[in-house]
């Protein structure tokens, strides 16, 4: 970890942050792991014109080889690195560790995916009937803003970095100002692996200074964006102004519906993997739970029982299988919402904050909810799920599609045929049938509704992060056959 004050990388050179300074903290215990210097917006610009010059004047975006080396290299790196990384990556964001070394292995995978799709599809030639011929060509787009939340530092920073690299942008990227530290040290690698200057640049700080300068600098042709609605709301405004590419991962209130066939137990173990895991500060955390009113009673019976053993403890041991909440703020708007929920009229079971240092939180189950309230309609985005019932699919799609979200979905059956004719109504962009949360670097992410605009992963991601030229082209000059000119060109 970088102690030495300098953990702005703008062209190439570390340099200190000049503008406020921030205690980055340990969930776990509260205690302080080290103290970040932000940037100001005057660095931020800095950063973005170290972006632009890298773009303009380096031959970065012209040989993909090039790219390609440096995406394996860095791959390799933090493979390298793998225990390091997951280690600080639990420090700063209080998940389990063992879920911290998933997430850099996902990274390495996304890393890989990006280096082999390169130079995948471009150019593509058509043939066309009236003699001419057509290159469709895919270029990077330019500078590319990366803006990024707290609950995946690493793995989320991947999916936006592996396919802007690879299609040959220049990045200025920007962590949660709360978890900074995972991606500090990936820019070291990434140094290390050879990346030109000014071609990957971090700059940290909050989003309404820094966030917003990376945003609405005109040097910046693209901005893309995890985060809360709120948020994307703001920079869709910003970005519109422009016209400025521009790509949302938005927030989630994913339902988990348990069909009638469905087995009891496997159900739940579905259920709280869906809900609880990452502490349920997850954009696809299965955070409304559907279930036919057949096995409603012994569905909610064994998940009670069950919650009430999951290990609770210091992510650093590895057979926690949950960690704290991310900071002291969103456990405050987490117990917000237990109250609310209550005074709304649903049932709480569990919810209980532990311990006095440290931000632990049991998992809470909410019964008796109705679909308006604020509890099944807003994004809690911690450890909380909140449980209906359902007579008969057809309401049970309604509840489904019954919010603004539309991220993600998951299907529980013995009838996988069935479930996929019922995943064909969802409104969402993710459906799992008899599986949840696993993200594949092969296959797009992204939100339908108020969940997000665009699509990262798969060749989706890196389309995002190219503009598409279309070239035709007639060997032999002749004339067009207008305005008195001969016609010598073959009609189609
Ligand atoms: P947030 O919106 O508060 O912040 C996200 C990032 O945006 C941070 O880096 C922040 O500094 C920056 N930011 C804030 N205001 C800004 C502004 N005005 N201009 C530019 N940047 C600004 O979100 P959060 O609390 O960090 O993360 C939680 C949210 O992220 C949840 O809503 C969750 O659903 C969402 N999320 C979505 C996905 C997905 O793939 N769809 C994945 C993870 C998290």
């Amino acid at each position: 970890m970088r102690r030495d004050n300098q953990q702005l990388l703008i062209n190439g050179q570390w340099e200190a942050g000049e503008g406020k300074k921030r205690k980055i903290i340990n969930p776990a215990d509260e205690s302080v792991i080290i103290e970040i210097a932000e940037a100001t917006d005057h660095q931020a610009n800095n950063a973005v014109n170290a972006a632009r010059k890298a773009f303009d004047e380096t031959d970065w975006s012209v040989y993909p080889g090039k790219r390609v080396k440096v995406l394996l290299k860095v791959a390799e790196l933090l493979e390298n690195s793998l225990h390091e990384v997951a280690r600080l990556e639990t420090l700063n964001t209080g998940k389990p560790i063992r879920e911290s070394r998933m997430d850099v292995e996902d990274s390495i995978t996304c890393l890989k995916y990006y280096a082999g799709l390169v130079d995948s599809v471009s150019p593509r030639e058509i043939e066309m009937e009236d003699g001419s011929a057509s290159e469709v060509i895919h270029e990077p787009v330019g500078v590319c803003s990366l803006i990024l939340p707290w609950n995946f530092p690493l793995l989320l920073g991947m999916w936006k970095i592996a396919p802007a690299l690879a299609a040959g942008n220049t990045v200025v990227f920007k962590p949660s100002e709360v978890t900074p530290l995972s991606i500090i040290r990936f820019a070291e690698l990434l140094e290390e692996a050879g990346v030109p200057d000014g071609v990957f640049n971090v700059i940290l700080g909050e989003g309404a200074t820094v966030g917003e300068a990376i945003t609405a600098n005109r040097d910046v042709d693209k901005v893309s964006f995890t985060g809360s609605v709120e948020t994307g709301r703001k920079i869709n405004e910003i970005c519109a102004r422009s016209f400025k590419r521009v790509s949302l991962e938005l927030g989630g209130k994913s339902p988990l519906l348990i069909l009638q066939d469905a087995d009891i137990e496997k159900a739940v173990a579905w259920i709280m993997f869906g809900g609880f895991f990452n502490q349920g500060e997850v954009c696809v955390a299965a955070s409304r739970i559907l279930i036919h009113e057949s096995i409603y009673q012994p569905v909610v019976r064994l998940l009670t029982e069950k919650v009430n053993k999951i290990k609770i403890g210091n992510p650093l041991d590895e057979t926690t299988e949950m960690g704290p909440i991310v900071s002291g703020n969103h456990l405050g708007e987490i117990k917000g919402y237990l109250t609310l929920g209550v005074e709304d009229g649903a049932t709480l079971i569990g919810g209980q904050q532990i311990g006095v240092q440290g931000f632990y939180l049991q998992p809470a189950i909410f019964i008796d909810v109705d679909q308006h309230m604020r509890i099944v309609q807003e994004e809690i985005f911690g450890p909380v799920i909140t449980v209906q019932s359902f007579q008969d699919e057809e309401e049970a799609i309604g509840f489904a599609n019954g919010t603004n979200y539309g991220l993600a979905a998951g299907i529980i059956s013995e009838d996988v045929d069935h479930a996929f004719t019922v995943a064909s109504r969802i409104k969402a962009g993710t459906i799992w049938i008899n599986n949840y949360h696993i993200p594949y670097a092969e296959a797009p992410w992204g939100g339908y509704k108020q969940s997000g605009i665009g699509r990262e992963l798969g060749p989706q991601g890196l389309d995002s992060y190219r503009e598409v030229k279309h070239v035709n082209k007639i060997s032999q000059l002749k004339a067009p056959g207008w305005y008195g000119f001969e016609n010598d060109r073959k009609e189609g």
